[in-house]
């Protein structure tokens, strides 16, 4: 940094206060301190209590002052004759906006209390300032009034998705309550009339039997919504995770549901598939789940296919069916909660429709994807790609 006086000084200084006396400006130029600075250096610092007043006399630099928090807005660039550091000064404030030099500039420095002489002695620099005041407040008004435009806006979107997430709410509470009541109705239908008519033993077996299901079909409604809820509450612990393991695990668990069914299950894991960043519980179940529809929608003698190869450094697993394949219009809705389609052609097929629900809801903690193709008549085949244990880290 090094300290001389500009001959040109003098005549910026009449260019910066219009009508001020000549004996004035020398004045300025000799209480001052002519400085120079190279590009990038800070000379106000937004927020920060200063003590210097600028007139550039040489480059150029840029105000800058920080929005929401986060975005940094370019106010303004000034140049030789325009002068800054005059609004905290005045006002005894913090900086309103960080200046820096966008070119090696030179700059005239007065200090607070020679600036405040300077103000209370020369009329045509008092006037200049209060105009370049008067004309920066109108524009920081400006400012906020804008600012003020954004969030209201903003908070307008967030209104609308609350709205919109508020009913969504609704929905599902006013459909899970219609859910529980039909078994529940039908359930206590058979109860009383067990209890108030003399039934055969076939007829109570019946009935029991009919209490006994709808029962199963309340609890496993139940524990859907408390999985959904915690999938979507609380972020679960990840671990390295085989995948094959898993896999063979669901498979061996629905097999008696398989074979209930006359359904084949079959498998192709990759014997060294790299391990994934994930939660065993809720995969398992999302396996399972993939599992039980590919069983549910396929014919007697059909048969169900596992595989799971080395995608990238993550792992790729499909499930294939020959079953009763989906309708276009219904692909874009299958992952939706409550989704559910009861009648294929003449065939019935039980469910809620929150299995794929659940499903995905898992496959996207997990920051995979899944996808499904299939065609009517001709089977489905949902592929779930997770990516590898090492590629999650640095996300976590
Ligand atoms: P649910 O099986 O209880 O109906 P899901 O969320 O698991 O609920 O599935 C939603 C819908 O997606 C099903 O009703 C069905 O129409 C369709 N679907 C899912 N998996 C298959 C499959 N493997 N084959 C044919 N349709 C399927």
């Amino acid at each position: 940094m090094m300290s001389t006086t500009l001959p040109a000084a003098d005549a910026i200084i009449r260019r910066a206060f219009p009508g001020i006396p000549p004996e004035e400006a020398d004045e300025m130029v000799a209480i001052g301190e002519v400085r120079q600075y190279p590009s990038g250096v800070v000379l106000c610092r937004e927020n920060a209590v200063e003590e210097t007043f600028y007139v550039l006399l040489d480059g150029m630099v840029e105000v800058t002052k920080v929005i929401n928090d986060a975005e940094v807005r370019v106010l303004k660039q000034l140049e030789a004759g325009d002068f800054f550091g005059e609004m905290g000064l005045i006002h005894n404030a913090p900086r309103v906006a960080t200046v820096t030099a966008l070119t090696p500039i030179t700059v005239l420095e007065i200090h607070k209390s020679a600036f405040e002489n300077l103000l209370r002695r020369s009329s045509s620099m008092s006037m200049a300032m209060v105009m370049e005041v008067s004309r920066r407040l109108r524009e920081n008004d400006e400012l906020a009034i804008e600012d003020l435009r954004l969030k209201a806006g903003e908070l307008a979107i967030a209104y609308q998705r609350l709205a919109q997430e508020e009913l969504a709410r609704r929905e599902f509470l006013t459909t899970i309550a219609h859910e529980l009541r039909t078994p529940l109705t039908a359930a206590r239908g058979f109860l009383e009339m067990a209890r108030f008519r003399p039934l055969d033993k076939d007829a109570l077996d019946n009935a029991l039997a009919t209490v006994a299901r709808n029962l199963e079909q309340i609890i496993s409604l139940v524990n859907d919504i408390l999985f959904l809820q915690e999938v979507e509450l609380v972020a679960p612990e990840m671990h390295p995770t085989r995948i094959g393991d898993l896999l063979l695990r669901a498979v061996e668990k629905m097999q008696p549901l398989a074979e209930a069914q006359g359904v084949k299950l079959r498998t192709n894991i990759h014997p060294e598939l790299p391990p994934i960043m994930g939660h065993e519980r809720s995969l398992q179940r999302a396996f399972e789940q993939l599992l039980d529809n590919a069983i549910k929608f396929s014919p007697e003698g059909g048969e169900v296919l596992v595989t799971a190869l080395i995608q990238g450094e993550g792992v790729q697993i499909a499930f294939q069916d020959q079953g009763v394949g989906i309708a276009e219009e219904a692909l874009p809705h299958i992952f939706d909660r409550f989704f559910h389609v009861e009648k294929v052609g003449e065939e019935l097929y039980g469910g809620l429709g929150l299995g794929l629900a659940i499903t995905r809801q898992v496959i996207e903690q997990h920051h995979g994807t899944i996808e499904v193709k299939s065609r009517p008549g001709e089977g489905s085949t949902f592929v779930v790609s997770l990516t590898g244990a090492d590629a999650n880290e640095g996300e976590r």
